[in-house]
């Protein structure tokens, strides 16, 4: 059977002509056991080639294998089945009374692709998803089944792996117990005396956006836990209407404003689990790097925004906490995260990327690993000091590539 697979974004038309569903563990297995190339496509948020097994190449699914979720109050843990989304795995642990630490802006994201990518919220204080993470089951290139856990020597090269280690079947996550938050957001806060440290520490987690067609930024968007202090934020004005984080689109689809209290899961993520948008004419790139430098990066931003905003919808700043997987943007690091929601054209898009690429190159920026970007592999491989630990464990689990592709080869500098 052929048919056009693309991801969310409809940027990347994958070569593969067809989607395979194995609706077992062991149909998976033996498919995996039989390829020569694999990769998995997870919701397919990505806006890149990080999925795409090339041509000839399996390109799989695991939305056939059952939606396993099975939450262990005791332990305060949840183990996942590796085609499940957040907004779906969030629900259930929400109704055990308990909690993720943190999600996305977007709930509909599979929670295998995120912690593949070092995806994250915002929190300075908050790991990325990938921190959660305690066990990955895997299905490796022979097709045998293989479960690396926290404290073993290969696991903080086995979570944000680029889906190169093989096909991630299940996750198991630290849980918390459940909170409440509110959602405040405030208007113009000028970026000339910004004191980013205390701004983005003002509350359990925090976003900045500006079109950057002025300094500074046009919403702060505080997401206060209730059983912390409200924060006084005496830097911009609280906002009078709800908002969308891109000028001009509708507040309905964004999750509830103005200080109501709700469940962690329905004000952690920007964009509500019920409205489900089911592709996206956007295309986005985000840089992490130290937090140290978010002012100075800010400022050198600043300094190209005429040649960024007219192909800018929105960026967003976020921080995150230094977590431990040598593939994290923000492995070794507190992090401030520069994210960029461009047009749609690629073509317009590219050379702007790369003038943000040039911008941000002073502040040893990682591109986040699901988005556009150009950084080469020689720059990579400077910004990314356990790159050698992974080449050699994605050796000595996946020796013959399977799971290898183009994006990773070259991304990496990796045979
Ligand atoms: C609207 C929107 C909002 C976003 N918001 C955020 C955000 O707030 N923060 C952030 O950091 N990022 C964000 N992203 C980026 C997104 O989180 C990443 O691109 C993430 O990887 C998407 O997950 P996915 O399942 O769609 O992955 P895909 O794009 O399908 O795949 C990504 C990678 O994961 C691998 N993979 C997926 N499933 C498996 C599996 N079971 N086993 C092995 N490998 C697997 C794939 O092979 C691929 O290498 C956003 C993207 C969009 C479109």
């Amino acid at each position: 059977m052929t048919e056009t697979v693309t991801n969310w974004a409809g940027n990347i038309t994958y070569a593969a002509g067809e989607l395979h569903r194995p609706g077992t563990l062991d149909a998976l297995r033996s498919l995996v056991a039989g390829a020569a190339r694999v990769r998995v496509l997870g919701s397919g948020h990505s806006f890149n080639e990080i999925a795409e097994p090339g041509a000839g190449g399996v390109l799989l699914s695991l939305a056939g294998l059952p939606a396993e979720i099975d939450v262990d109050p005791a332990a305060r843990t949840v183990r996942v089945g590796g085609g499940v989304r957040y907004a779906e795995l969030a629900r259930v642990v929400h109704g055990h009374g308990l909690a993720l630490h943190n999600m996305a802006s977007l709930p509909h994201i599979s929670v295998a692709g995120s912690v593949a990518t070092g995806t994250h919220g915002s929190g300075v204080a908050n790991g990325s998803l990938a921190s959660a993470v305690r066990e990955v089951e895997l299905v490796t290139a022979d097709g045998s089944t293989l479960r690396i856990g926290r404290g073993e020597d290969r696991f903080d090269g086995a979570v944000t792996a680029l889906g190169a280690l093989g096909v991630v079947t299940a996750l198991t996550l630290d849980l918390e117990p459940g909170f409440e938050v509110e959602q405040h957001v405030f208007t113009e806060l000028p970026l000339e005396g910004l004191d980013f440290e205390t701004v983005a520490a003002s509350a359990y987690s925090v976003s900045l956006f500006t079109d950057w067609r002025a300094p500074g930024f046009r919403q702060v968007w505080l997401k206060r836990r209730t059983d912390q202090p409200l924060p006084d934020f005496p830097w911009a004005a609280p906002a009078t209407e709800a908002m969308h984080p891109v000028p001009g689109m509708p507040a309905v689809n964004c999750t509830r404003q103005f200080g109501v209290p709700g469940p962690w899961h329905e004000r952690l993520p920007h964009f509500r689990a019920d409205f489900m948008p089911s592709s996206g004419a956007e295309l986005q790139s985000e840089y992490l790097l130290p937090r140290g430098h978010a002012l100075d990066a800010l400022h050198a931003l600043d300094a190209i925004r005429t040649t960024v905003a007219p192909v800018l919808r929105t960026c967003e700043v976020r921080t995150v906490a230094a977590d431990a997987q040598w593939l994290s943007p923000s492995y070794g690091r507190d992090t401030v995260a520069l994210h960029f929601t461009w047009i749609e054209d690629t073509a317009a898009v590219l050379p702007v990327v790369r003038q943000v690429e040039a911008a941000l190159d002073p502040f040893q920026a990682r591109p986040h690993w699901g988005k556009v970007f150009t950084v080469p592999a020689g720059v990579l491989r400077e910004r990314y000091p356990r790159l050698d630990d992974f080449a050699a464990l994605t050796g000595a689990l996946d020796p013959e590539g399977t799971f290898r592709n183009a994006f990773v080869r070259e991304s990496l500098g990796l045979r």
